[in-house]
């Protein structure tokens, strides 16, 4: 059983702990308040250029990209977040070729490792830091990389009469493996 020093002994030690409790409130409530005004000032605050937000496929100024659909980024992808569908065309020269016709990338399941970069030999993809990609459903974080059109290998070159003529046949489309 504890004596009366104990009893007051530990009623000081309780009533000094909340001092420096209240002091450390009061200086808060003093300070200065900062509140961030997002979305407003987000221009303000932009994300690290090196911040991997969301996989983006690469195109220049006239609209092409890269990709030559080996498929090397879906088997380098830890957790199948990748999808690369393609088709063989016939080009007008009587070649063959594999054209990309969806590059599928969802970002619900990405793990942000960038492997799928690394391993790409036509540097065609890179990791954007565009952070705002809220959605309310699910399905709308499986993204289209090429949402452009695919530009028609198919066609004949200008003003080349030695040209192929039958060159319209695509193969039907086919997933990397
Ligand atoms: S690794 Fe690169 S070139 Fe190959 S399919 Fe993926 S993005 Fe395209
Ligand atoms: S960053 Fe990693 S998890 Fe995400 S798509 Fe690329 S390889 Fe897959």
């Amino acid at each position: 059983m504890g004596s009366v020093k104990d009893y007051f002994k530990g009623f000081a030690s309780g009533l000094s702990s909340l001092v420096q409790g209240m002091q450390v409130t009061g200086k808060e409530f003093l300070t200065k308040k900062i509140t961030e005004q997002y979305p407003d000032n987000r221009l303000d605050h932009p994300a690290a250029d090196r911040f991997r937000a969301v996989l983006t496929l690469k195109y220049d100024a006239e609209g092409h990209h890269k990709c030559i659909s080996c498929g090397m980024c879906q088997r380098s992808c830890p957790n199948g977040t990748i999808t690369i569908e393609s088709k063989m065309v016939d080009l007008p020269d009587g070649k063959k070729k594999k054209q990309l016709v969806n590059w599928l990338y969802d970002l619900g399941s990405c793990t942000f490792c960038e492997l799928c970069v690394t391993n790409c030999p036509t540097s065609a993809i890179e990791f954007s830091n565009d952070f705002e990609q809220a959605v309310f459903t699910r399905s709308l974080l499986v993204k289209k990389l090429n949402y452009l059109p695919e530009p028609d290998l198919t066609a004949a070159a200008p003003a080349s009469p030695a040209a192929a003529p039958n060159s319209q046949a695509a193969a039907p489309t086919e997933t990397a493996k």
